[in-house]
């Protein structure tokens, strides 16, 4: 079958391997028909965090299952289902905890397409997929939902959400800053967007790229320029310790920026970095004491996709949240080796069977 793979910086090549097949009673296979990029696609693309290839691309999607192992119950050949980037089994202590990125079942690393080149799990971008433990990895595709809106939320916009909403569950109506700088960007622009929806009292977005911050502007956050000192503004006042946003999101990726947002986090509230692969080999400074202070935590880690799922898809089919304004645009499946290695937010490869 037909595969994409990531070969080297700015350079992808159509490659033919063999189909996966059934493995187990338990797996199905799948035809991708829609595969957003994922932020990591154009940071390894374009160079900027380096990872070996060549390796499957694509971990980011939906299509219809093709086929199905005997002993699995929720799904049958023609569904619509949306594939999380991690393999996960549903089952062990990690999975029951809803910490299904960190699955004990699999090798940490088992992912569908991304840096750490994976053979047996493949990409998106081809034939055919195989997903086990099919009856808790995959979630339907709701009828008459536009899959262009949906897929995302296979990764990035999960990512986006668990940055801020169940922050904003425990700080009703609660304030939010967004830092965003290295493309692709799409994960902190999902944040801002979603922080909007879910009615926060405010919404900053600072960043870097003007086509970022105009993106950011539509969503309904209120946009400005990403400097040290544009977020120095925001600290609190080391007396009173008034001041500050309930939730600052780390997207960006700048060892420099990430004191100045634990300075701009107000009391009892939260820093979550989804940058983490930006940081990899450059430890971050951390002021422990003023957060031990103000009561501060931070978070960060692999999304745990498979919990946030439902209710990031929640928030597009009810009309909430809008995703397509990050959407640099969408390219047809012949298209996606040329169109993906220029500069992007967020590209859709799409096809219609
Ligand atoms: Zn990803
Ligand atoms: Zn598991």
């Amino acid at each position: 079958m037909h595969q994409l793979n990531f070969i080297s910086k700015r350079n992808l090549e159509w490659m033919e391997v063999d189909s996966p097949i059934i493995s187990d009673e338990h797996s199905v296979l799948i035809r991708p028909l829609t595969v957003a990029t994922c932020d990591m696609d154009g940071l390894a693309i374009q160079g900027i965090v380096p990872f070996p290839g060549p390796t499957p691309i694509g971990h980011e999607g939906e299509g219809v299952i093709t086929e199905v192992g005997s002993g699995v119950s929720k799904w049958k050949v023609g569904d619509r289902a949306i594939i999380p980037w991690k393999i996960a089994c549903g089952s062990c202590k990690s999975c029951q905890r809803h910490h299904s990125a960190q699955c004990l079942t699999v090798p940490s690393e088992d992912a569908y397409g991304w840096g750490v080149p994976i053979p047996k799990w493949g990409g998106f971008i081809s034939d055919t997929v195989l997903v086990p433990w099919a009856d808790t990895m995959l979630t339907k595709l709701p009828e008459g939902v536009d899959p262009l809106l949906a897929c995302g939320v296979a990764d990035n916009i999960s990512d986006g959400y668990r940055a801020v909403a169940p922050h904003l569950k425990e700080r009703p109506g609660g304030t939010v800053l967004v830092t965003t700088a290295v493309a692709p960007g799409s994960i902190g622009l999902y944040a801002a967007g979603i922080a909007v929806a879910l009615g926060a009292e405010k919404v900053v977005y600072a960043d870097t790229s003007q086509t970022r911050l105009e993106i950011a502007a539509t969503l309904g956050a209120e946009p400005i320029f990403l400097t040290k000192d544009a977020i120095k503004k925001y600290a609190t006042d080391k007396r009173s310790l008034d001041g500050g946003f309930d939730i600052t999101v780390d997207a960006c990726g700048v060892p420099e920026i990430i004191p100045e947002l634990i300075a701009a986090t107000s009391r009892a509230g939260v820093c979550v970095s989804t940058a983490g692969v930006i940081y990899r080999g450059n430890p971050l400074p951390f002021d422990v004491y003023s957060m031990y202070r103000k009561s501060i935590s931070f978070h960060t880690g692999w999304v745990h996709t498979h919990s946030f799922i439902d209710e990031s898809l929640g928030l597009i089919t009810s009309g909430q949240f809008d995703p397509s304004p990050v959407t640099t645009k969408v390219v047809s499946w012949d298209d996606a080796a040329d169109a993906l290695i220029e500069p992007f937010t967020k590209i859709i490869i799409s096809r219609s069977q």
